[in-house]
Order: structure tokens, then C-alpha cells, then sequence
């Protein structure tokens, strides 16, 4: 059985932009492959001499602040507008997304949004349905949605996908300087490191942890989302497109593999919207909202949920305590999937 993709509605704007250049996709390529290869390369690395608790505190502060960075900045923010942000908390939300080397945030936020538009559709950039529904089609189309994709020269037209980012001065500032926050990814935690422990070894093990292993495994947990969870899991909502919720990469990414409820309701603050479903990107979205750095946050409604539930699922969403009593308060829908 193959898959036949359905042709999107054809609209003003060229879908792509022309093609990469050589050096970008020799670029991608090398960011991709290198820290990969570094992750391979640390297994026989023993505890006690070349790694420590200071290059494992850095690892997961860095894959923290950075991985935040993407989910609530790049993605709930600058791609499907979850919520209002004040001028700093936008600022430090597109600088610490940029940190994760996932390419420069107007990039990324434009070809989310067409991932979104064109869901497991022709002209999703990164569907694993893409060579149909036999084995050998999805082991293809696998490798295509996690990393495969990213070596395609095609380029996502960012005048059409993203035209609000490329109007914004300070956005399209910190769009530019993707190069330098690159080395300031890169050699941030080799300082720390080094004036913990005031050497030149602990800047170095801090390097390795810290930054390229720390960097290739948020780059994994990310792609997992573009290929596991359009893959494999649990179906509650209905979506247009193949998205799953897959519960063993909750934590790691942040609330992000709670993917069907995420295409299912695309705008709203938080993706594990049922009972027991950990999303640590909304829980500090929800604390910006207490701090008054974010505002008209889109909470998800439990009825416009109840509404897309597929059958043999429990309407019953997770608990709404008190905290959470902005779920219930009404917005205008702006939903775009
Ligand atoms: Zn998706
Ligand atoms: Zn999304």
C-alpha cells in the first residue's frame, strides 16, 4: 500500500525560497554529524577522571536553558503564538533557542509552520510518511523526518511563512547573530568549567559534556518529535495529519512529545494537556504568567479538546486546580494547524 499525498491549496507566496548553498548544507551537515560522533566517542570515557559532577551540571543546565529556549521560545512562542511576551522575555527566549544549534530562529519557526500547514502532506518538510507505509518506505521516510531532512537543499520561504519574525528588528537581529551565539553555545560551558575547577582539563571535559554531547542529545530528543511522534504512540485527538503522544520522551523534551494533543490544538501553552502528562514547558510558561512576563496565555480549553476526541478515549483531561483556572476563561480562537 502506498501513501498518495493530497496537494495543498496553492497560495501567493512560492513555497520554497531557492536552494541552500553548498557551504550551508556542508554547514548543517557537520553540526549534525560532529557532535553525534562525539557522543559515540564518550562511551568508554570513565566517571572520576575525564567526566564529573561539574561537566554533568553543566550538561543539564545548558540542555535546559536551551532545549527552553526551543520549546517555549522557537515553538509555543514564535511559531504558534501560545502566548504574549514582554520585550526581554521574547529577547532571551529567541537568544537561548538559537543556543541549541538548531539553525537561526526565523529559519526554524518558518519551517515549523510549514510542517504544520502540510502535516504528513506534500510539502511537509519532514514527514516520515513520505515514502509510504511498507517497512523498507518507513524506515526511509524515518531517517528522512529525523535528520535526513535537514540535508535537503530546499529552502523554506521565510517571506511567506514567517513575515511577522522578518519585520521584527530585534528578532531579525538575533536572527543574524546565530553565528556568534553559536560560539558562545559552544565555549560558555568550557569557561564555566574551567573557572570551576580552575583547569584547563575541567575546561576541556566541560567542553565535551557540556556542549557537544549536551548539543547531540537535545538535537536527537528534537528530531524524535519530527520522526518518532509522527510514528508511534498514543492517538487521543484528531489531527489531520499521523501525530502521536509518546510518553518515554516526555521529560527529555520538555512536554514536546506530547505531539497529537500538540497538532490537535496547536496554539495552546501546554501540550500535555491529560492527566499525569509531565510538560515542563508549560509549567514555566505558566510561571512567566505569575511574573507578569507573559500574558494572554492560551491555556487549552477542556470542551474545544472534548470536541476532537477520538473514540474509546476518556474525555477527562488532567486535573484544572486552582493554578490553572486561566484554562477555563475564554479566548479568541486563533488557532492556526
Ligand atoms: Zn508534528
Ligand atoms: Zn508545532
Amino acid at each position: 500500500m502506498t501513501q498518495t499525498l493530497q496537494r495543498p491549496p496553492n497560495t501567493a507566496e512560492p513555497m520554497l525560497a531557492g536552494e541552500k548553498s553548498r557551504t550551508e548544507t556542508f554547514l548543517v551537515k557537520l553540526f549534525a554529524v560532529v557532535p553525534l560522533l562525539a557522543l559515540a566517542a564518550a562511551v568508554p570515557f570513565a566517571w572520576g577522571w575525564g567526566l564529573g559532577w561539574t561537566d554533568v551540571a553543566l550538561a543539564i543546565g545548558f540542555y535546559f536553558l536551551t532545549g527552553l529556549g526551543v520549546t517555549i521560545g522557537f515553538h509555543r512562542y514564535f511559531t504558534h503564538g501560545a502566548f504574549k511576551a514582554n520585550r526581554g522575555l521574547r529577547i532571551a527566549l529567541a537568544a537561548t533557542g538559537s543556543m541549541a544549534m538548531q539553525g537561526p530562529v526565523i529559519g526554524w519557526v518558518a519551517d515549523h509552520r510549514r510542517h504544520h500547514a502540510f502535516a504528513d502532506r506534500e510539502g511537509d518538510p519532514h514527514s516520515p510518511w513520505r515514502y509510504g507505509t511498507s517497512a523498507a518506505a518507513l524506515a526511509k521516510g524515518f531517517w528522512h523526518a529525523h535528520m535526513g531532512w535537514l540535508f535537503d537543499r530546499e529552502k523554506t520561504n521565510a517571506q511567506r511563512f514567517a513575515p511577522d519574525l522578518l519585520a521584527d528588528r530585534d528578532i531579525a537581529r538575533i536572527d543574524r547573530w546565530f553565528p556568534a551565539l553559536t560560539v558562545v553555545t559552544l565555549l560558555a560551558p568550557a569557561v564555566l568549567g574551567g573557572l570551576v575547577t580552575m583547569s584547563w582539563w575541567g575546561a576541556l571535559t566541560a567542553f565535551f559534556w557540556a556542549s557537544l554531547v549536551r548539543v547531540a542529545v537535545l538535537h536527537h530528543v528534537t528530531w524524535s518529535v519530527n520522526s518518532l511522534c509522527h510514528m508511534i504512540g498514543d492517538r487521543p485527538y484528531a489531527a489531520r495529519d499521523k501525530s502521536a503522544n509518546f510518553w518515554p520522551l516526555a521529560i527529555a523534551s520538555m512536554g514536546e512529545s506530547w505531539h497529537n494533543s500538540h497538532h490537535a490544538d496547536p496554539t495552546g501553552a501546554r501540550h500535555g494537556v491529560r492527566r499525569g502528562q509531565l510538560d515542563m514547558s508549560a509549567r514555566l510558561i505558566w510561571l512567566f504568567e505569575k511574573v507578569g512576563w507573559a500574558t494572554e496565555v492560551r491555556w487549552p480549553k477542556p470542551e474545544r479538546l472534548a470536541r476532537k476526541l477520538n473514540p474509546g478515549y476518556s474525555a477527562a483531561p488532567r486535573g484544572f486546580g486552582k493554578a490553572e483556572r486561566g484554562l477555563l476563561t475564554e479566548t479568541p480562537d486563533r488557532s492556526r494547524s
